[in-house]
C-alpha cells in the first residue's frame, strides 16, 4: 500500500519495523498530509532515513495539466494527471459558507448514465485513498485557499470504489491530518443499494446525496442502467434505512431534462414516493454534453417544479451553476483532454 494511504497507526508500525521509534510514525504522516513532494522536505528526519523511506515508500504527487478559472463566480477546475498517467478532475467552488473541493473517485465510470460525460469511456480504473486525499491536498495548496468542505460528486461511482473512499474518509477526517470534520462531507451516489445499507452501517456523520433523477422506473430505467439493478421501492427503501441508521436527511439530486422528468406530474409522482422521509433536493438544470441529445428544461419549468416541491413540504433549491464557462460539469474536461490527446 502507498505510504500515503496508511492510516497514523499503521504509518507508526510501518516505521517501527524499519527499526525507528514511534515517535517518527506521527511526524512523516504530518509531513504527507502537508503535500510534500518528497521526502527531502522533512526536515526534522535524521537524513539516512529520509532515503531509506525514499527507497521503501516513494511519495507520489499529481501533476497539473490543466487549470481553469472561471472568470464569473472564482470557481476552478484542475486536470491533474496522476503517477500512471491517468488524468482526473477536481473542482473548487468558492461558496460564502467555505471553500468546497468536488474529488473524482474513479477514474472513468462504469455507471453508463445517459446524461453524463464521466462514463463515456467506461471505467479505467478506481483511485486509491491517497489519489482522492491529493486531490484535496494540492487543490488547496496550488489554489492557497484553505478548504474546508468536500463533495464526492466528481468523476466516478464511489460506492462503486467503497473500502478506498471509506480509508479516504478516515484519512481525511484525522486530526493530524487534514482534519476535515465528517459533517462538511457530501458523497453522491447513482443508488447502489447493498453500499447504502454498509455505508449505514458505519454510521458516519457525512451527507449522503442520492441521483434521482426521475420519479419512477420507467423514466429512471430509460436514464439510468442502474436502476435496472435497484429499481425505485428498492432504493427507496434503502434511504428510508439509512435516516433511520443515521437520523440524516437524504439529499437529492435532480438533473432537471427537457421533456424527459421535468413535468408537473413528475413532481408530484416524486411527494407520494418519498412522504415521510426526510429529504432536500437540490434541483439541478442539465449541464448540456456534447455527445447526448439531451437537453436542459426551461427556467420556468424548473421554476415550477420546485415551487410543486415546496408547496408539498419538501425543500428544494435550484443549483447556481457555476464554472459554466470552464466546462466545469461532471468529466467534461477529462473528456475534452483525452479527445485532444488521442
Ligand atoms: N456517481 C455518483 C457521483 C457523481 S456526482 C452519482 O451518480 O451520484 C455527479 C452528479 O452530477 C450526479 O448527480 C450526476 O447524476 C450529475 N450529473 C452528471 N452529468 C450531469 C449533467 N450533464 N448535468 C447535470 N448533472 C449531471
Amino acid at each position: 500500500m502507498n505510504i500515503k494511504s496508511m492510516t497514523l497507526p499503521e504509518v507508526t508500525a510501518a516505521i517501527k519495523e524499519l527499526g525507528q521509534p514511534a515517535f517518527r510514525g506521527k511526524q512523516v504522516y504530518t509531513w504527507l498530509h502537508k503535500g510534500v513532494r518528497s521526502y527531502e522536505e522533512m526536515t526534522n528526519l535524521p537524513k539516512a532515513f529520509r532515503d531509506v523511506l525514499a527507497e521503501k515508500y516513494p511519495i507520489r504527487a499529481p501533476k497539473v495539466v490543466r487549470k481553469q478559472e472561471s472568470s464569473r463566480d472564482g470557481t476552478i477546475k484542475y486536470l491533474w494527471e496522476l503517477s500512471d498517467g491517468n488524468c482526473v478532475e477536481t473542482v473548487l467552488m468558492r461558496y460564502n459558507y467555505g471553500n468546497t473541493v468536488c474529488i473524482s473517485t474513479e477514474v472513468g465510470c462504469r455507471m453508463g448514465c445517459a446524461f453524463c460525460a464521466s462514463t463515456i469511456g467506461g471505467l479505467v480504473r478506481r483511485l486509491e485513498p491517497y489519489e482522492m486525499l491529493d486531490e484535496v491536498l494540492f487543490t488547496q495548496i496550488d489554489s492557497d485557499l484553505p478548504i474546508s468542505r468536500i463533495v464526492l460528486m466528481g468523476i466516478g461511482e464511489p460506492l462503486d470504489n467503497f473500502e478506498n473512499v471509506l480509508r479516504f474518509l478516515e484519512l481525511v477526517n484525522s486530526p493530524e491530518g487534514m482534519n476535515i470534520s465528517m459533517r462538511h462531507i457530501s458523497l453522491s451516489t447513482c443508488g447502489l443499494v447493498p453500499k447504502i445499507d454498509e455505508l449505514a452501517k458505519r454510521k458516519l456523520q457525512i451527507a449522503l446525496a442520492i441521483s434521482l433523477h426521475g420519479p419512477n422506473d420507467e423514466i429512471r430505467d430509460k436514464i439510468m442502467p442502474v436502476n435496472k439493478a435497484y429499481p425505485m421501492d428498492v432504493l427507496l427503501a434503502a434511504c428510508r434505512r439509512y435516516y433511520d441508521a443515521t437520523s440524516r436527511r437524504i439529499h437529492f439530486e435532480y438533473a432537471m431534462i427537457d421533456g424527459v422528468n421535468d413535468r408537473e406530474q413528475d413532481a408530484k409522482e416524486l411527494l407520494r414516493r418519498l412522504k415521510g422521509l426526510p429529504a432536500h433536493f437540490n434541483l439541478i438544470p442539465l449541464n448540456h454534453v456534447e455527445e447526448s441529445p439531451l437537453k436542459p428544461s426551461s427556467k420556468a419549468a424548473v421554476a415550477k417544479f420546485q415551487k410543486i416541491l415546496e408547496d408539498g413540504g419538501i425543500t428544494a433549491t435550484v443549483r447556481r451553476t457555476l464554472g459554466g464557462d470552464i466546462d466545469a460539469s461532471c468529466g467534461q474536461l477529462r473528456r475534452k483532454y483525452t479527445k485532444e490527446n488521442h
